[in-house]
């Protein structure tokens, strides 16, 4: 095996998390190496799909199934997945792993330079103190080793930097960010605002918080409202690694970036109690290079890191590193997504939007705040839209022919609304991923297998999400309006959290409360993995906030060798 220099830090992975530990480690003057799976991605020059017209693809943005069912048939499930992005996202057939049938279970992944903050969907809320309160009021998982009030600064730090629109509400369970100005609502979507302020009492609609301008912020330009955000966007208008983290570490020349480089698994010296080395597969060669240094952040998403985990047993360590707990792989976590509501509101035919507005609207969690009303505990939020369809919503079932046909087809449909639940999923010890023990990926690295299944409370939150859901439809005056009731798969919402969670006790929790493994001084944890807990919102932000956090902790602590 080749040995390579000697870092201060590595940092595995470079997406979400991986950009913001390689930005705060090198703005502290570390020498920083980023290992990353998948292969280069220049800003701009490698968003090769972004300004094409469909007309310029083979099947106009359609799928091609028989490429999908051959080899995409995780990958197409997910929403941003297309013929014109799917050069972000995984091959699953080059990129197995395993689930029972009866439970599947969607990995839903981009192994690419910048990871999914390429193709992700940039809403962005922050945690509340009813969510680091949760577990440890209902008794479910471990109690968080944080609350609020420890993170707070952080969201704001991260906000600043990665700039966040969206409209001050001042509500407890969804504590403000640091705002650039909202984007404005359609007209249909300030009468559903009115309308739902008229008819109820506890609940609300604001505009949606996502990581994308509505004016020029640390030399990005504001979004211009074009629309196909999946592609890339080469004004940088949205937070992703390229447009952002990963410059700012540039800048400061103590970045090493390392593409196509599969890290297998981190050598533990018992000696010294520490990580001592980072073993690494070059995807091209095949060659396995030693890297060093005095510290390691792994940020390959939560999936990925606790691959790496597992797979780096020893004679200390016979489960997985840092896993004296043995809970490392369980409590795996995702949103309950799907129950939605969609609906027509007639009249208003003389309004119409203009631009591609790059997000919805958000109704924040509204059931079991001050107490609990439900028989489900937690609760969940909608994530919605209401803009003018088009004929792909009101004329696909049509039949027509000639000049007249053409001409109906180019008139704006009527208004259309709707509303997609997300809903908190509670941590449980049945839920994990864990190594199989008979296959292997091309490196010869064990196989993730994943055992995952929604219980009781989900289900009854779907229904509860889907009875409210068509209550809200109905008070906003919505006809037609149609319910779906499809389960997706764990996973479904691409926020997979859990499987090397955060706690107090080393002996229930493979993380302390700044991300540092209890067993291993000088390895941090720091993307979704790390989550106690779920909430109902989007959980980045969170990710990103507690990578900051843990970097400044990281950086205090090597300065005393870990003492
Ligand atoms: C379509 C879509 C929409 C989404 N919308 C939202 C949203 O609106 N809001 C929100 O909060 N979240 C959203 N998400 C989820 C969000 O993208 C993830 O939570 C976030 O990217 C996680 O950050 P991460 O750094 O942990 O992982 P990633 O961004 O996935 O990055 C992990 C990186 O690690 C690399 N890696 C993995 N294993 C290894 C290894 N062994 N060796 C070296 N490198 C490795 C990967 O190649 C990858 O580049 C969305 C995701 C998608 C795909
Ligand atoms: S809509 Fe805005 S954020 Fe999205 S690609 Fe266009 S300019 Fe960028």
């Amino acid at each position: 095996m080749l040995n390579n220099t000697n870092y201060d830090a590595i940092v595995v992975g470079s997406g979400i998390s991986g950009g913001w530990a390689a930005k705060e480690l090198t703005e502290k003057g570390l020498n920083v190496l980023i290992l990353e799976r998948g292969r280069p991605v220049e800003h701009v020059k490698d968003y090769v799909t972004e300004h094409k017209g469909i007309w310029d693809f083979k099947y106009r943005n359609m799928p091609d199934r028989e490429l999908y069912d051959k080899e995409y048939f995780v990958q197409k499930n997910n929403h941003a997945f297309s013929e014109l992005t799917r050069h972000f996202f995984n091959n699953d057939l080059k990129n197995p792993y395993d689930y029972n049938e009866d439970k599947p279970f969607y990995w839903l992944r981009g192994d690419v330079l910048g990871g999914r903050s390429l193709t992700w969907g940039r809403q962005v809320y922050r945690f509340s103190e009813l969510d680091f309160k949760a577990n440890k009021q209902d008794n479910h998982g471990v109690d968080w080793p944080i609350r609020y009030d420890d993170i707070k600064d952080w969201y704001s730090y991260v906000e600043k930097f990665i700039g966040v629109s969206g409209q001050a509400e001042n509500l407890p369970q969804l504590p403000d960010s640091e705002f650039l100005p909202p984007m404005q609502f359609t007209k249909i979507e300030q009468d559903m605002k009115n309308s739902i302020a008229e008819h109820f009492d506890d609940r609300m609609m604001t505009i949606g918080r996502c990581a994308i301008l509505t004016k020029p912020h640390n030399g990005r330009a504001p979004c211009h409202y074009c629309g196909p955000c999946h592609r890339g966007c080469m004004t940088g208008s949205y937070f992703s690694s390229q447009s952002s983290t990963l410059p700012a570490a540039k800048k400061t020349g103590k970045l090493t970036i390392r593409s196509h480089s599969v890290v297998e698994k981190l050598d533990y010296d018992p000696l010294t109690k520490k990580v001592t080395g980072v073993q690494v597969i070059d995807a091209n060669s095949k060659e396995k290079i030693l890297f060093t240094s005095k510290l390691v952040f792994l940020c390959a998403s939560t999936v990925g890191s606790t691959q790496i985990l597992l797979h780096s047993k020893s004679e200390n360590f016979p489960n997985g590193l840092a896993n004296s707990s043995g809970v490392l792989g369980h409590y795996l976590m995702d949103h309950t997504i799907g129950m939605s509501a969609m609906g027509v509101i007639p009249g208003s035919e003389e309004d119409y939007h203009y631009g591609n507005r790059p997000n919805g609207t958000y109704i924040p969690r509204f059931k079991n705040l001050n107490k609990q009303q439900t028989s489900f505990l937690r609760g969940y939020g909608y994530q919605g839209w209401g803009g003018r369809m088009d004929w792909r919503g009101t004329h696909a079932a049509k039949s027509g022919f000639g000049k007249d046909f053409k001409e109906d087809l180019q008139q704006p449909g009527p208004w259309g609304v709707g509303l997609i639940g997300f809903g908190e999923c509670l941590p449980r010890f049945e839920n994990y991923m864990k190594l199989s023990t008979s296959k292997v990926d091309s490196y010869g690295i064990p196989q993730v297998e994943f055992n995952f299944e929604w219980s009781k409370n989900e289900l009854d939150m779907r229904e509860d999400m889907a009875k409210e859901g068509e209550a809200i439809l109905k008070a906003c005056g919505a006809i037609d309006i149609e319910l779906s009731t499809h389960i997706h798969p764990g996973g479904g919402a691409i926020h997979e959290m859990g499987t090397a969670r955060m706690g107090n006790d080393p002996k229930t929790s493979v993380l302390n409360n700044f991300n540092q493994c209890h067993d291993v001084a000088n390895v941090y944890v720091t993307d979704g993995s790390c989550m106690t807990s779920a909430s109902c919102v989007n959980p980045s932000l969170t990710y990103m906030a507690l990578t900051a956090r843990a970097v400044d902790h990281a950086v205090k602590q090597l300065a005393t060798n870990f003492s």
